[in-house]
């Protein structure tokens, strides 16, 4: 053995309690870190030849990269829609990669079973029912992907044509209709094959991201009975707006349709009782994209992904080969998603389940929902600043006035806050987004005041 790997296997508590007491002085520093201003460059070093030990990598990381890193699992890193590791999720993790099991298959591990239970608890946390499978997947983009790969072997199976055998070509183009579909949903059809056109952009009601309805069915009535995709939102990125499912779901007594929600982070309406209403219906759904790694707290990367059709998804993704088991009963988890070997990802999920419960992570929701009203109408009192849309739950989407990348500047190197931009109906504006289990109503007056002193240095 290779003496410092020697030595490593000799001193492993020794190196994993310096580990741990350095991961506990970063996490209690979190809350005051400066949450993303821009960070110096990092000088590049050379291919390291005989090595430090762990000791040695961990005083470097330390030195070199550490004091860059963000403050993204703190309480107001609010830009895209980022969560944070819970005590429990943290715990799970470390420990994934302590067992370092590969769930492609069952053999001689209760891993795959433990992941099993994970998709069943969340299929219950989000109101879905007993006929929706599901599996673990890196993020969002990873389940939507998986969605409509299951939706595009649908389509051909109405029309007779197996696309996993015969390719797309066989089939030639599948319209997916969406209001406002994430850019995660335009990428997922390019890598598909079915390309970005596809995507048929289907009017929204005034002012809102929500689809319309009667034009949603008057765009598939077009279709003349060509079976399409329906991409649901449940929870768009700059308002947080949901589609109606119920009115969606009665389109499909008279059109052939896959119906596709992503619910990336609007899935957890479904835990508190003044919210779930916004997600009525969702368990109709043919497949359901839940990411994990947002609103649920555990760390990067881990999403779900549902659907009521496992054979046609273990059509798509099989992996057969003769020195693997053959598919009988349950699928291993190599046949359902794009990747054959795969960490224990659900373990983080299942800790900070078991943990916390729904309870818990109800809470979490209701506390980063009022955390995100207390910021729009704090916010709204600023000379200038307008809301451009209600808080239906936990995004601020508001303009200012003057260049918003020059406020969001100013907001980030004060080392307050972190928020992102984006475009609504044509007008510049700046997101906060809430989903950060730490986050309370004191860190939204600290972003009001980091905004209020960004917009009185920048345009005074
Ligand atoms: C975040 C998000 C995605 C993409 O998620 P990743 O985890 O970054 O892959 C897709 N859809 C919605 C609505 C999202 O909020």
């Amino acid at each position: 053995m290779h003496q410092r790997l020697a030595h490593d296997l000799d001193d492993l508590p020794a190196l994993l309690q310096a580990t741990r007491d350095y991961a506990t002085r970063v996490l209690a520093g979190l809350a005051e870190r400066p949450v993303a201003p821009t960070p110096a460059a990092v000088e590049p070093a050379p291919l390291p030849v005989g090595g430090a030990g762990t000791a040695g990598a961990l005083a470097e990381f330390e030195r070199r990269w550490a004091p860059g890193l963000s403050g993204s699992a703190g309480p107001r890193y609010l830009g895209f829609v980022t969560g944070g590791a819970t005590p429990a999720a943290l715990a799970g993790d470390w420990l994934t990669a302590a067992f370092d099991q590969n769930v492609s298959n069952r053999a001689g591990s209760t891993a795959a079973a433990l992941e099993d239970e994970t998709v069943s608890w969340l299929r219950d946390m989000f109101g879905l029912g007993p006929d929706h499978a599901g599996a673990f997947v890196s993020g969002a983009t990873m389940s939507n992907l998986t969605g409509l790969a299951i939706g595009r072997e649908w389509s051909g199976e109405r029309l007779g044509v197996s696309v996993a055998r015969q390719g797309l070509a066989a089939l030639g183009e599948i319209p997916v209709l969406s209001g406002a579909a994430h850019s995660s949903v335009h990428k997922a059809l390019s890598v598909l094959g079915m390309g970005r056109a596809s995507l048929r952009p289907v009017r929204t009601l005034p002012g809102r991201e929500a689809v319309d309805v009667a034009a949603l069915a008057d765009a598939l009535a077009a279709l003349d009975g060509r079976p399409a995709i329906v991409v649901a939102n449940a929870g768009t990125v700059n308002t947080v707006d949901f589609d109606d499912l119920r009115a969606i779901l009665a389109l499909r007594e008279r059109y052939p349709f896959w119906l596709h929600v992503d619910a990336a982070f609007g899935g957890f309406a479904a835990l508190t009782p003044e919210h779930a209403h916004l997600v009525d219906g969702l368990g109709g759904a043919d497949s359901v994209c839940v990411d994990l790694h947002k609103w649920l707290n555990v760390p990067y990367d881990s999403a779900v992904q549902f659907t009521r059709r496992r054979d046609l998804q273990v059509a798509v993704f099989q992996n057969t080969a003769a020195y693997l088991p053959a598919i009988t009963g349950d699928p291993d988890h190599c046949h359902l998603t794009p990747e054959n070997s795969r960490r224990l990802r659900a373990l983080a999920a299942w800790f900070t389940l078991a943990a916390y419960g729904v309870d818990g992570h109800a809470e979490i929701v209701t506390r980063t929902v009022a955390a995100a009203h207390r910021l729009g109408e704090r916010l709204s009192t600023l000379p200038g600043v307008e809301l451009l849309s209600p808080v239906r739950l936990n995004v601020v989407c508001f303009a200012v006035p003057g260049d918003v990348a020059t406020v969001l500047r100013a907001v980030a190197d004060s080392g307050e806050a972190f928020l992102t931009p984006t475009v609504l109906h044509g007008r510049p504006a700046l997101r906060a987004a809430f989903s950060n289990w730490r986050t309370a109503g004191a860190d939204a007056d600290r972003v009001v005041e980091a905004v209020r002193k960004a917009l009185s240095t920048t345009c005074p």
